[in-house]
């Protein structure tokens, strides 16, 4: 079957457009870095702090465009070095999650809510998830090779939309537990 790239999310933040300007100030627009995989994503220059119980982690970057709602992505050893309990979930989805402080150039932001690990998911467009006879949500397993650390991941969340391209996303730790493989093979 058809290969998928497997990409790595280093830890990074969404937020909002309230929250920006309470970090960066007034007006402060997000500027642009490096587009990523899923069209209209991007890499921005701008860096927070991510404050825990336990730690600091400094220079976590913001990837744009800003959303509705902050959103803090970490790996379950980030989370456990600061001092911060990151339920797995997808991102969007932070009801009931931990929240923690953020601290940029101009000021911090409290929020109550929106620390994750995200869960694992492969972006999709519906001509991709036809070919791979799966559905929006469907939960599948990917096989992957490396050279010494080959597995298969289970709980891997099929999420289709127009507006994506074919990639998987996995965190660190997930990648570090696969030697860093490449692309991935859906076992169903
Ligand atoms: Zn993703």
């Amino acid at each position: 079957m058809k290969k998928i790239l497997v990409e790595t999310s280093a830890r990074h933040v969404h937020v909002t457009q309230e929250d920006l300007e309470i970090l960066f100030g007034k007006g402060y627009q997000l500027t642009h870095k490096k587009d990523l995989s899923q069209p209209g994503q991007f890499a921005s220059n701008e860096r927070v702090t991510v404050v825990g119980a336990k730690k600091e982690i400094p220079n976590v970057s913001i990837l744009g465009p800003v959303r509705s709602a902050t959103q803090v992505e970490l790996s379950l050893t980030d989370a456990r070095s600061a001092g911060i309990q990151a339920l797995v979930r997808e991102s969007g989805d932070i009801a009931g999650t931990s929240g923690c402080k953020l601290v940029g150039p101009c000021g911090e932001v409290e929020i109550k809510e929106g620390v994750i690990a995200a869960k694992r998911h492969i972006h999709m467009t519906p001509a991709d998830a036809k070919e791979f006879g799966v559905e929006d949500k469907q939960v599948v397993s990917v096989k992957v090779e490396s050279n010494g650390r080959s597995l298969v991941f289970g709980d891997v969340v099929c999420r289709v939309s127009d507006q994506y391209a074919l990639a998987m996303h996995i965190d660190t730790d997930e990648a570090n537990a696969c030697g860093g493989a490449t692309e991935g093979e859906i076992i169903k």
